[in-house]
C-alpha cells in the first residue's frame, strides 16, 4: 500500500510533510506534491504533518479523490523529489479553504 496527496494540497504546498519522510518518497510540483507509490513504506508519520488533511492511505482515499491515486504515481515519475521543507505560498492559507481546485492543476 501507498500513501497518496490529494486535492487539498494544491497551492497549499506547506511541505511540512517532506520532513518526516524517513525515504525521501515526495515529489514536489510547481502546484503540490505528490508521493512515489514505489518508494513509500506506509509508516503513517505524514498524514498527522499535513494542516489541510490532503494526505491518506491509499484505501482511505474518498471516492472523489480516486483520481489522485494516478496523479501521485505519474507525476512522481516526473517532478523532482524534495525533502526539506520550503517556504509556502504567500496565498497558501487562501488556497487551504478552497475545496473545490482541482482544475488548477492543468491551468497555467
Ligand atoms: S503538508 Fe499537506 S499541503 Fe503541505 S505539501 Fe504536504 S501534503 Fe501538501
Ligand atoms: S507514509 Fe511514510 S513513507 Fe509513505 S509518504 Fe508518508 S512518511 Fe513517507
Amino acid at each position: 500500500m501507498t500513501y497518496v496527496i490529494t486535492e487539498s494540497c494544491i497551492r497549499c504546498r506547506y511541505t511540512d510533510c517532506v520532513e518526516v519522510c524517513p525515504v525521501d518518497c515526495f515529489h514536489a510540483g510547481e502546484k503540490m506534491l505528490v508521493i512515489n507509490p514505489e518508494e513509500c513504506i506506509d509508516c503513517n508519520l505524514c498524514i498527522n504533518h499535513c494542516p489541510v488533511d490532503a494526505i491518506y492511505a491509499e484505501d482511505d482515499v474518498p471516492d472523489d479523490q480516486k483520481e489522485f491515486i494516478d496523479i501521485n504515481a505519474k507525476m512522481s515519475q516526473i517532478w523532482p523529489v524534495l525533502s526539506t521543507k520550503e517556504d509556502p505560498p504567500s496565498d497558501a492559507d487562501y488556497w487551504s479553504k478552497i475545496k473545490s481546485k482541482r482544475h488548477i492543476l492543468t491551468e497555467e
